[in-house]
């Protein structure tokens, strides 16, 4: 069931939306050689906290902390670790949800850490269009969720990289993950009608290899089976009569 927001929840979830993307922005200023990813995720915590906010991924399904904290061949889901130092060189994804006044806002984004080959800034900055290219397409007249998906898809195999199939964008609402989903791939004017009052997140997990992903037996984190990089990129995206509203857009 897809849940349709009025002009008066859509500006509830761009409060929610504001505090998640400023949480996300305050770790990834904090992204540097040495810092934990507990600490990261204890910076988001406390702001998200200090906003009168409740990190909406803190115990869901049991999920251990605020924010899930990615490096490198982890695709989404890594949980934060005080034994888990950034390297130079590594790319960090960060995964932040927080919830006020009944709904939620979830936003991702890939951080260099330090001097990061051209190989990984290329794949990070590929998966930051594609969702561009994801908007773009929601915004058309008479879209449907399929045309979002073949739109990323389709630049992100035009660079030579692959999109997760396993994990998926989706609803954001009341829930942090409602319908519909939102898959990186898919067939144009396929799957529900994009309308007005829809609130989705958009977000490519883009493999610079295959599609192929792993669970690690810690339950949570996702590796890509080949090993080799991968980045994310998501806002909380309102279609509104002016068009799509990043929700988790801070700058
Ligand atoms: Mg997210
Ligand atoms: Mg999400």
């Amino acid at each position: 069931m897809i849940y349709l927001k009025n002009s008066e929840q859509i500006k509830k979830m761009q409060h929610a939306g504001r505090i998640t993307g400023e949480a996300l922005m305050l770790a990834g200023e904090a992204v540097r050689e040495g810092i934990t990813t507990a600490e990261l995720d204890h910076i988001i915590r406390t702001y998200i906290e200090r906003c009168g906010a409740k990190p909406s991924f803190l115990g869901y399904g049991g999920f251990p902390g605020s924010a899930c904290i990615s490096i490198n061949d982890e695709v989404i889901h890594g949980i934060p670790s005080k034994k888990r130092h950034l390297k130079e060189g590594d790319i960090v994804k960060i995964d932040v949800g927080a919830y006020i006044d009944g709904f939620h806002g979830d936003s991702a984004n890939t951080f260099p850490v330090g001097k990061i080959s051209d190989e990984a800034a290329r794949l990070i900055e590929a998966t930051k269009k594609s969702f561009e290219m994801g908007v773009a397409a929601a915004e058309k007249e008479g879209a449907r969720i399929g045309d979002i998906g073949a739109a990323v898809n389709g630049y992100v195999e035009s660079m030579g990289y692959s999109t997760v199939r396993k994990y998926v964008g989706h609803g954001v609402g009341r829930d942090l993950h409602e319908d519909p989903s939102v898959p990186n791939y898919g067939t144009p004017g396929r799957g529900p009608r994009i309308c007005r009052g829809m609130v989705i997140a958009i977000e490519p997990m883009v493999n610079a290899g295959g599609t192929g992903v792993l669970e690690q037996p810690d339950g949570w984190t996702v590796l890509t089976a080949d090993g080799k990089l991968s980045a994310h990129y998501e806002h909380t995206v309102a279609i509104t009569d002016e068009g799509a509203l990043l929700l988790t857009k801070v700058d």
